[in-house]
This record gives structure tokens, C-alpha cells and sequence, in this order.
């Protein structure tokens, strides 16, 4: 790894630690609570995501069905 791509990548970490990035997995069910989760703890519009159909694995973060979508503050 050459000392660019360190640096690069330490520049990415900052900019994900400052925004707070958030990734709630969540099933079809409970996308909505995800979305609200976003709007109020962010205050920002969410970045709904569907996960692709071999990324099953993951449940959701509020029950425990496979999760389908994934909610993001962009
Ligand atoms: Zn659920």
C-alpha cells in the first residue's frame, strides 16, 4: 500500500466519523421505522437501498426477519 492510498483512506474515515454515517438493515415490515429513524436523528432525507438477493443474510434490526432494504443518511 503506498503512503497515498494511506492517506486517501484516512481522509475517507474522517469524512465518514463527521457525517455520522448510519446503515439500518431493515425487512419490509419495519422499513418505515427505519425511515423514520433517519429523518429524526439526522434530519435528513434517507437513502433507501434494496439489497441484492444473494445479501439475504442479514436480518432486520428490528425483528428478525431477513433484512430487504437498507436505510441510510446519505
Ligand atoms: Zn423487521
Amino acid at each position: 500500500m503506498t503512503d497515498w492510498f494511506k492517506v486517501k483512506n484516512k481522509v475517507r474515515e474522517n469524512i465518514f466519523q463527521r457525517v455520522k454515517l448510519e446503515m439500518i438493515y431493515c425487512c419490509e415490515e419495519h422499513v418505515d421505522i427505519a425511515l423514520d429513524t433517519v429523518v429524526n436523528e439526522h434530519e435528513t432525507f434517507p437513502l433507501l437501498t434494496k439489497l441484492d438477493v444473494d445479501n439475504l443474510s442479514t436480518s432486520c434490526e428490528y425483528c428478525r426477519n431477513s433484512a430487504v432494504y437498507i436505510v441510510a443518511n446519505k
